[in-house]
């Protein structure tokens, strides 16, 4: 029964994460992407959107070492900008709380995230997230509910997916899972929890909606 949560927006935020990813494109590339390049990107995972990018600027898909070398200079500046005594991360306190804490009672769960998975590891242990928690990064070639059903196979189900933006429930429902949202830009008949809200929130609407499946 994976729970697979979602990490920016879903379990707190690194503000101005897209500015330094166009900052990070622009160094390796030697033009930063407009801000409305970025916006027609179709993708939701860091391959996706730096692949569409890199097609645009050069007329050809992204190549492997390109995307390596976009996770290392990705990971350097968030190392850099998120070091202690800089800038710090926001985190959704009880929404990380409530994770834990369902990993720990022995539920199986899961970050399924767009970002590079050495990134991802970063943000995991800067919001405070469990490490025994698995984690699934963009992979190349890989959309969101790629990632998603990797995190779930081999699984038995129920399942289910927490996360805050559109994209995030379409993958949901491309995997037929449950959603669960957080925050005010996923409307819909799901159960939608505040980014503020306590881990007991968290885990009395977790059991909520595994027992209506
Ligand atoms: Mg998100």
């Amino acid at each position: 029964m994976p729970l697979c949560f979602d990490l920016d927006g879903t379990l707190g935020h690194f503000s101005g994460g897209y500015v330094l990813l166009r900052e990070v494109l622009g160094e390796l590339w030697g033009r930063v992407p407009t801000e409305a390049e970025l916006r027609s990107c179709q993708g939701s995972t860091d391959w996706e959107i730096v692949d569409e990018l890199h097609g645009g600027r050069f007329g050809r898909g992204l190549p492997m070492e390109g995307y390596q070398a976009f996770e290392t200079a990705c990971l350097l500046r968030f190392e850099r900008e998120f070091a202690p005594g800089a800038r710090s991360a926001v985190v959704y306190e009880g929404m990380v709380a409530g994770l834990n804490s369902l990993h720990r009672q022995g539920q199986p769960v899961a970050l399924v995230s767009g970002n590079a998975p050495r990134v991802l590891t970063f943000k995991a242990q800067a919001l405070g997230v469990d490490p025994g928690i698995p984690l699934w990064g963009s992979r190349p070639g890989h959309s969101r509910a790629d990632l998603i059903r990797l995190a779930l196979e081999g699984c038995a189900g129920p399942h289910l997916y927490a996360g805050d933006r559109p994209h995030d429930l379409h993958a949901a429902r491309e995997m037929g899972l449950p959603f669960l949202g957080v925050g005010p830009c996923v409307p819909g008949d799901h159960p939608i929890l505040e980014p503020e809200a306590h881990a007991h929130v968290l885990l009395s609407t977790v059991e909520q909606l595994l027992k209506r499946l």
